[in-house]
């Protein structure tokens, strides 16, 4: 996602030192419910998949701001790594949900 930032050639530090952590936060969960709409819409065939990609591009912009806001460093890909060995292992096991 850095890569991304990089390319447009705007920090994520640039944004929250403009727009305040508090509004920044808030936005993030106005984009996550936007996404969750669109799904749904998207689910009844309301809107096209294009639509829903534009929503997730969204909400990657604000969570690269929220992992700042909110956590360490590499404190999200150690989450990560670790959900992901737990559901490898689920999915080894033949747990389905
Ligand atoms: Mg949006």
């Amino acid at each position: 996602m850095k890569k991304i930032f990089d390319t447009a050639g705007i920090s994520v530090s640039e944004i929250i030192d403009r727009y305040g952590m508090q509004h920044q936060i808030d936005k993030a969960i106005e984009e996550m419910a936007e996404l969750t709409h669109s799904m749904l819409q998207h689910r009844y065939g309301r809107i096209e998949s294009d639509v829903v990609a534009g929503e997730i591009a969204d909400v990657l912009i604000m969570m690269e701001q929220m992992i700042k806001v909110f956590t360490a460093n590499g404190q999200v890909e150690q989450h990560c790594v670790q959900k992901l060995i737990r559901l490898k292992g689920r999915m080894k096991d033949g747990f389905n949900g």
